[in-house]
């Protein structure tokens, strides 16, 4: 069956009031934005649905594709349009549909129907009693089911008639755009990707920050972050990807302060340099892909020392996750084989045998105080010299 256009649900955002045209307008726009890439359309609002019309030839699997990266959408419904909504006209549009979508008539039905325009002679339920009742007619093979029916054959009366039985589904979520902006800290790993795609799925901008430590960390290290900023792009819009030297300070670090509290040091200052970066960016909160537990510098201590030099909010989406379940995002997002590529990370290079798990704030600012020295010139060096690169 040849589909020209699309008919899209949306959930959440159907919830929002008055603030309701900002979200279907952010959804247009994203949408807009994600079919560019497959093929020219024309998209537009349809009374609580949008609707995608192909205005060229296109390749379905690939468009389908592209709808599933924008937030917001609940369904995607490869619909029948035409613009009479007479009964008669109506039950021979359905009924060519369904003959044609489903050359096997062996299954059971149910007619959905919805009225935008209330003035139909009909009633909804009037509507799909008597639409279901043609159905049968004409293909005596299929048979009604209420409850558990095999296919739901929608029709639809908003400013046209739209007909579809198939619903894909969508990501969820809201539309990128409608809840403002987070600077991710993104590392080469599994979680953090995975952490920018959910909060970006709560319609959230990110820009992002990669700390580096060449040349104890490759060029090849620095692509794979750059790889996986622009594999999460294709659900969270562009991203500017600053990537910050961060050698010159690990060292100080590894000098002055003792080992076994370098990472949450580490730690700390990459906090503080990327909330250089959220102010920058215009971001109101930082996120990471931590998970409680997950490593040392995890652990509820490790995170309270950490989140302690930050001044705005620091969101954890995986906070609650277990390692396999990040996993099973990673893959459906197609993170994963990059993730688990082996490259080198700055924070495993300067690492202790035996990192403390409990570390004490006061303890950890007393031996930051080690650094006074130089800690102030080598932040402002390694925000001088930070690299952004525009990812999309
Ligand atoms: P990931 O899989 O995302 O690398 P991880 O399990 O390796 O996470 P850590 O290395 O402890 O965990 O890092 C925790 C979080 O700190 C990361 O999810 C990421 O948000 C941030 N982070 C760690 N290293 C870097 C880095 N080199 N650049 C930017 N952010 C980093
Ligand atoms: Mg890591």
């Amino acid at each position: 069956m040849d589909y020209n256009a699309f008919l899209i649900k949306y959930a959440e955002i159907g919830l929002k009031g008055k603030n309701r045209y900002r979200f279907e307008d952010a959804l247009v726009r994203q949408i807009k934005f994600a079919v560019k890439r497959v093929g020219d359309f024309k998209i537009s609002k349809e009374q609580g649905r949008i609707l995608v019309e192909a205005k060229d030839e296109y390749d379905y699997e690939e468009t389908i594709g592209a709808l599933k990266t924008v937030f917001g959408i609940s369904a995607i419904c490869p619909v029948v349009i035409d613009d009479n909504s007479e009964f008669e006209h109506l039950a021979e549009l359905v009924c060519a549909y369904v003959d044609k979508a489903y050359p096997d008539k062996n299954f059971s039905f149910k007619v959905v129907t919805k009225r935008a325009d209330k003035k139909y002679p009909m009633n909804s339920m009037e509507l799909a009693a008597n639409l279901g009742e043609q159905l049968l007619n004409h293909f005596p093979e299929m048979k009604v089911d209420v409850h558990n029916p095999d296919v739901l054959v929608h029709c639809e009366l908003r400013t046209n008639v739209y007909v579809y039985s198939v619903e894909i589904p969508g990501p969820g979520g809201m539309p990128v755009g409608t809840n403002g902006k987070a600077e991710l800290l993104l590392s080469g790993g599994i979680d953090s990707p995975v952490a920018g795609y959910m909060i970006s799925k709560r319609g959230v901008y990110i820009d992002a920050v990669y700390f580096h430590a060449p040349p104890y960390t490759s060029e090849r290290a620095k692509e794979k972050v750059v790889d996986l900023a622009k594999k999460i792009s294709v659900y969270t819009g562009p991203i500017n990807l600053h990537v910050v030297n961060f050698t010159d300070i690990q060292l100080a670090i590894y000098e002055k302060c003792p080992h076994d509290e370098l990472t949450i040091i580490m730690r700390r200052y990459m906090m503080r340099i990327a909330e250089h970066f959220a102010n920058e960016d215009g971001a109101q909160a930082l996120v990471t892909g931590e998970s409680i537990g997950q490593v040392a510098s995890q652990t509820m201590y490790s995170l309270v020392a950490t989140n302690e030099v930050c001044t705005k909010p620091v969101f954890r989406p995986l906070i609650g996750f277990d390692k396999q379940e990040i996993i099973d995002i990673s893959e459906k997002i197609d993170t994963y084989e990059t993730s688990i590529l082996p490259y080198e990370d700055c924070c495993t290079i300067f690492v202790a045998k035996h990192p403390v798990t409990k570390p004490n704030v006061n303890v950890i600012k007393c031996s930051e105080r080690k650094l006074d020295d130089v800690i102030d010139d080598l932040m402002k060096t390694a925000i001088e010299t930070t690299e952004t690169i525009h990812v999309s």
